[in-house]
């Protein structure tokens, strides 16, 4: 974050303001951690802040301190509305442009305020007047920590925070192993731990969560990969049906995709799941090395994220997305196979 950036927050900060503060739609455990750590910060402060949240987020993350006052736009939309058309600041986290927040996007379109953007994604648009844009940091969560300590705060950090922070960087670096791990993150968690920070317990809570219909969800998605050789390429489809028969809830899918990268050879994974309410597939895209799934997800999918993991959409049927989407990979053998 530039300096200039640092002295605008540090000026629009010196005096009490209402702060509205909005992860992306369907948030994950970076953006639920940033947005919490960040509202305990505003309002260990004598701001008011509230987060604002585009739907409702996966029960692994509802232990979370202050989550049940997150506000959800879709269930408490006029409450939500009324936060946000009130707020003198509003905080977009772990996301870059204002598409990512569904049917929020109006809302937030045509507001009169002040907004502060902090995140990691690629190609941020420009909707901010004061911008934190990192494709090099691990999460949002350690630019928040970043964040407060650019505001010369980092003693404000209390236990709450710590976990709040942990969990963000824990979730988005799949527990400290991809590439954007740093030694500065591994310090972050360290000064995390020593302000409270309950890794073994945090563990615990996010990830040894499931349900015995999980697993048999699980089981199924792995009976549904295609692996195609020729491209190094793994890919899993679920139905809605099939959602409905292992009586789906939201986040069960978390991590899916990530099984087809452990198999060898496979650079390139993917995940087509049905959401018959929205009438679109939700796809998610994972790659290792230099394939970028970044522009993968951009150029063919309506999507977007960072080069080894993106997300994407798609409003035909399951079989019409994956014959495209076969289609597409002649194309990028080469990268995909070099
Ligand atoms: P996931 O596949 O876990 O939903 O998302 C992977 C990464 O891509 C995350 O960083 C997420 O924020 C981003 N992402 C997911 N879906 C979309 C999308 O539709 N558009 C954009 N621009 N990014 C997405
Ligand atoms: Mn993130």
């Amino acid at each position: 974050m530039n300096l200039e950036h640092i002295n605008a927050l540090k000026a629009l900060l010196s005096t009490s303001k209402k702060i509205a503060i909005v992860p992306h739609k369907n948030p994950d455990g970076d953006a639920i951690g940033s947005t919490l750590a960040l509202c305990h910060y505003l309002n260990s402060k004598n701001h008011k802040a509230v987060i604002v949240s585009p739907n409702d987020f996966p029960k692994f993350l509802k232990w979370m301190p202050g989550n049940e006052a997150i506000l959800n736009f879709e269930k408490e939309n006029s409450q939500s509305k009324k936060a946000l058309e009130e707020a003198d600041i509003v905080f977009t986290l772990d996301f870059n442009h204002l598409g990512r927040v569904g049917q929020m996007t109006k809302t937030l379109e045509g507001l009169d305020t002040t907004f502060v953007m902090v995140d990691h994604h690629q190609q941020p648009s420009d909707y901010a007047e004061i911008m934190y844009s990192d494709v090099n940091m691990s999460s949002t969560c350690e630019m928040v920590y970043n964040l407060i300590s650019y505001l010369g705060d980092l003693d404000s950090i209390n236990k709450d925070m710590a976990n709040c922070i942990y969990t963000g960087i824990m979730t988005d670096t799949g527990s400290f192993k991809f590439k954007a791990t740093t030694s500065n993150t591994h310090r972050v968690i360290a000064d995390l731990m020593d302000r409270g920070a309950e890794g073994t317990e945090i563990h615990h809570r996010i990830y040894d969560t499931n349900s015995p219909s999980r697993l048999h969800l699980l089981g199924c998605a792995l009976k549904n990969m295609v692996i195609l050789e020729e491209f190094n390429t793994a890919y899993i489809t679920l139905s809605q049906a099939e959602l409905d028969k292992y009586n789906y809830e939201k986040g069960d899918t978390e991590g899916f995709v990530n099984y087809g990268l452990t198999l060898e050879g496979i650079r390139f994974a993917v995940i087509f799941i049905e959401n018959k309410e929205e009438g679109i597939l939700k796809i998610s895209f994972r790659s290792v090395g230099d394939f970028s799934v970044n522009e993968f997800a951009r150029n063919h999918f309506d999507g977007g994220g960072h080069t080894n993991a993106a997300g994407g959409r798609s409003e035909k049927s399951i079989s019409e997305t994956t014959t495209y989407f076969k289609s597409l990979l002649p194309k990028y053998k080469e990268s995909l196979t070099a």
